[in-house]
């Protein structure tokens, strides 16, 4: 398969790659001790990604977007994972795939908006007692007329106490399991929807994660989004794309990021007289990150690849989403024993890194959780229709 890029990406790969060093790489240290970007510097940051052609990048372009379609997106969002989830966050914004749902209506009010950045959204599936079992949640939007009223309790919300509106799961139909799950788009405003707070976590300083309660909100028609009681079939093959870009595209971007600090490193920190890359145990440590992180970017970029066929390489994705978790864990946590006391330092961004992608294991779907989804796929189609079967072609 031939994954070379067009000019037009390659372009845009490009410019990002600028605008990242030198817009964003210089906040980082900033946002981690103050545990938040100051409201001037976003705007600022938005604005001028925004003109550059940084937003909704991945939308279609009939709705303003970028149209990069989804082996174009790797790339670009490979260089946004090679800086801070906060600063990404303000500088690219939310703009999920699931609001493409959208019908012509809601397109205006809802996704449009969010494509030109003068809003932004979250995704408000988990609850206190529902995580990995997305379909095991109590949230209740109750017929009310031609709406509903809904009652829901979730958390966390990545970017919930930025965000104008929610994608918020209920269960619509008293029927068993996935089904009778629908989505709904909630203002933050409307009348019942109360942030609660922002959970403080182990690390993304900067990032906020709120807990909201939204009581008795009254719904009307307009905010079901898509087919009524198929939400979370909805939710769940649009957030495979959040998968293979946000987690899998962004980590490989920041292992790459890493890997060069440690090459960097071995070459200069000498010890014993020599530097410490001539020694074979520091040699294997970058071999075998070097070897994974390629490994795992040739995987996400196959998955891709199946996307933009049109099929739907669901397994393919899960894999995506467990390798690049666990090879940048693997490889932030070589890279701190490499750089020895000033890999556990806070005055160098490796301590953060570490900190900040133990995270990729666990939201968006457990690595265990992803494992029963390849297992599973494997015994039920086989081998060959998941890494397809090429004495066929
Ligand atoms: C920083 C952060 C941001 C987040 N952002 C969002 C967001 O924007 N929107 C949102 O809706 N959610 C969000 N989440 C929630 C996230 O998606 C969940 O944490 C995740 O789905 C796991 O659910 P849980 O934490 O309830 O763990 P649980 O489901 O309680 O799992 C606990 C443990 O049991 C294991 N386990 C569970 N079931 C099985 C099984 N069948 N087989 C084997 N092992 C199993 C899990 O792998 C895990 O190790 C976020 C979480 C974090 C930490």
């Amino acid at each position: 398969m031939d994954f070379t890029l067009d000019e037009k990406t390659n372009a845009q790969v490009l410019k990002l790659h600028h605008f990242i060093k030198t817009e964003l790489h210089p906040l980082e240290e900033k946002v981690e001790v103050k545990g938040e970007l100051d409201a001037n510097l976003a705007s600022e940051i938005f604005e001028k990604s925004r003109t550059q052609g940084f937003y909704g990048m991945n939308i279609p372009v009939e709705f303003g977007g970028g149209g990069f379609n989804a082996v174009q997106m790797v790339y670009l969002e490979q260089e946004m994972g090679q800086t801070t989830d906060p600063l990404v966050r303000r500088a690219f914004g939310n703009v999920y795939e699931v609001l493409l749902a959208c019908n012509e209506a809601q397109r205006q009010q809802w996704l449009l908006p969010c494509v030109k950045g003068e809003r932004t959204c979250s995704i408000a599936m988990t609850e206190p007692d529902a995580g990995s079992d997305s379909a095991g949640i109590t949230a209740t939007a109750r017929p009310d007329g031609d709406g509903w009223i809904l009652n829901a309790h979730k958390c966390p919300v990545g970017d919930g106490m930025f965000s104008d509106f929610y994608v918020v799961s209920a269960r619509s139909e008293y029927v068993e399991g996935s089904r009778g799950i629908s989505l709904f788009l909630v203002d933050r405003s409307m009348p019942g929807v109360e942030v609660v707070r922002d959970m403080p976590m182990m690390g993304l300083r900067g990032s906020t994660h709120a807990e909201i309660k939204f009581d008795n909100v009254k719904l009307g028609p307009e905010h079901l989004l898509g087919e009524r009681g198929r939400g979370l079939s909805l939710l769940l093959s649009t957030i495979g794309r959040i998968r293979l870009f946000h987690i899998g595209a962004r980590a490989i971007g920041m292992g790459r990021r890493v890997l060069k600090m440690m090459t960097e490193r071995a070459n200069h920190r000498e010890q014993f007289g020599k530097p410490i890359g001539e020694f074979q145990m520091i040699q294997q440590m970058l071999a075998d990150s070097l070897i994974e992180l390629n490994c795992a970017h040739l995987l996400v970029l196959d998955a891709a690849s199946e996307i933009d066929r049109g099929l739907d390489p669901r397994e393919k994705v899960s894999m995506v989403k467990i390798n690049s978790a666990e090879t940048l864990g693997k490889i932030a946590d070589r890279a701190v024993q490499l750089f020895g006391a000033m890999g556990y330092c806070k005055d160098f961004p490796l301590e953060r890194i570490y900190r900040d992608c133990r995270v990729l294991r666990i939201y968006d779907g457990t690595s265990e959780i992803h494992r029963m989804v390849v297992s599973r796929g494997l015994m039920k189609k086989g081998v060959e229709a998941i890494l397809g079967n090429h004495l066929a072609n």
